[in-house]
């Protein structure tokens, strides 16, 4: 078989992880990225990107395993205030995760990715593709993929409504990267907090350009009290962020009494519409580019799974480019690869965009008990994994119902 020619468009989780497990298969490899591995460095933060295993796995079989002496999250927590007595814990527990999750910054993460996927023998093009770019593209290699995340280009390929949960922003984001936060007890986790009605926040240790540091992530709904983060300078950013903990979460106050940022652009905030786009997209030629990642199925960051899910991704379209030879990559390879994607990350999409919404009774039902019984706290932690498995216990009120029953027969 003779070499095949493919063109990435986005160094980011999935273009970086997919290059590189298709060099180690003997693909010609075009990377083009927007950004420099100096310019990516000196950037904001983009994200929390805490990887769970699985993820961890499908990075690893491409050679990237990097960060060993980096901080590891061990577990999940889970808090919710008490709703008539402020101050106080209505619950909280936490679970182990079976193998750990990380978080490198990805002003590390990818210009490390980027300098190991051109000393493999890949080609880098520093250069924002556009409309004409992609059209030149397509004349060169037998496949296009766009990995493009959030960035404008990801407009080319259209929103699928029937596979769209929301059509608006669902949460106000901010993230606060900081130095000098109180570890937890036991074991290292990502602390999530729920304050009904207002929005979520969540935080945990990860990896960033001046070291091991703790990442505060930030859920507010639309309009409500923790939609607080337009127009602030990096202090102001990070006296909203601890004005907000001294209200309404007091003992993440308390850990957080001693932190400073890690830098001025270690903070970020926005809200984007969780979307499910068509995976294939038409040039003005005729020609077709395929996507992958946030490119096509954009999750509000509430469950941390966009990076997992770009590893999927990643992972899912090697398989399938592989297996498919050396045919032609038509317009419904490209649609077969996706529904290979689509089935493995509609179950994430089902649960990220639950949690998006009022919780019903069952879910605080399970939540609740998993305060009394491990057994709960650990498989919710571990579903972070494998967020399949909620939709047996968690979204289903039945199966709710079916566990609760099972583990109290259990316990007694
Ligand atoms: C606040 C927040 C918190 C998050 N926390 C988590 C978390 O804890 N866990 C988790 O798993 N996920 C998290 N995510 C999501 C996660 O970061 C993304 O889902 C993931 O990075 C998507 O990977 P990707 O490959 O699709 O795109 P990206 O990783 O975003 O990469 C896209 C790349 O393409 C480049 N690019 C864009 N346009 C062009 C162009 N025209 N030409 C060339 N290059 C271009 C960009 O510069 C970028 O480097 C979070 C996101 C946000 C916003």
């Amino acid at each position: 078989m003779t070499q095949r020619s493919i063109t990435i468009v986005g160094a980011g989780q999935s273009g970086l992880q997919l290059g590189l497990g298709l060099l180690q298969h003997g693909y010609a490899v075009r990377l083009i990225s927007d950004r420099t591995p100096e310019e990516i460095g000196a950037g904001r933060v983009a994200s929390s990107q805490c990887v769970f295993p699985t993820a961890l796995s499908y990075e690893r079989e491409v050679g990237v395993d990097l960060w060993d002496d980096a901080p590891w999250v061990e577990g999940i927590g889970l808090t919710v205030p008490h709703p008539e007595a402020p101050g106080e814990k209505l619950f909280g527990w936490a679970g182990r995760l079976d193998r750990p999750a990380q978080s490198i910054d990805q002003r590390v993460k990818f210009p490390a990715l980027i300098e190991l996927f051109a000393s493999r023998g890949g080609e880098v093009v520093y250069e924002q593709a556009g409309i004409d770019d992609l059209e030149r593209y397509t004349q060169e290699s037998e496949l296009v993929i766009v990995a493009a995340g959030k960035g404008d280009i990801a407009r080319l390929f259209e929103r699928d409504a029937e596979r769209s949960t929301f059509d608006a922003p669902q949460r106000a984001l901010a993230l606060t990267y900081v130095h000098g936060l109180t570890p937890t007890e036991d074991f290292s986790r990502v602390s999530f907090n729920l304050v009904p009605g207002v929005g979520e926040y969540f935080v945990f240790p990860a990896l960033t350009l001046s070291g091991p540091c703790d990442i505060m992530v930030f859920e507010g709904i639309p309009g409500g009290p923790l939609d607080r983060w337009a127009g602030l300078t990096p202090e102001q950013h990070l006296d909203a962020s601890l004005d907000f903990l001294r209200e309404y979460l007091p003992w993440e106050a308390e850990r957080a009494a001693d932190v400073a940022l890690t830098d001025d652009l270690g903070v970020l905030q926005g809200r984007f519409a969780p979307t499910v786009r068509h995976p294939v997209a038409v040039l003005p030629s005729g020609r077709s580019v395929l996507g992958i990642g946030d490119v096509v199925v954009l999750n509000d960051p509430i469950t941390g799974q966009g990076s997992n899910n770009a590893s999927k991704s990643a992972h899912i379209y090697l398989q399938a480019i592989l297996e498919h030879g050396d045919l032609p990559f038509d317009r419904a390879f490209g649609q077969a690869a996706f529904e290979r994607y689509w089935a493995r990350v509609k179950p994430v999409a089902d649960w990220t965009n639950a949690l998006l919404l009022p919780p019903p009774p069952h879910v605080l039902q399970v939540l609740g008990a998993a305060a009394q019984h491990q057994e709960i706290a650990t498989r919710f932690a571990n579903g972070f994994d494998d967020p399949a498995d909620y939709g047996e216990y968690f979204l289903d009120p039945a199966g709710a119902e079916r566990y609760l029953a099972d583990v109290a027969a259990r316990a007694s």
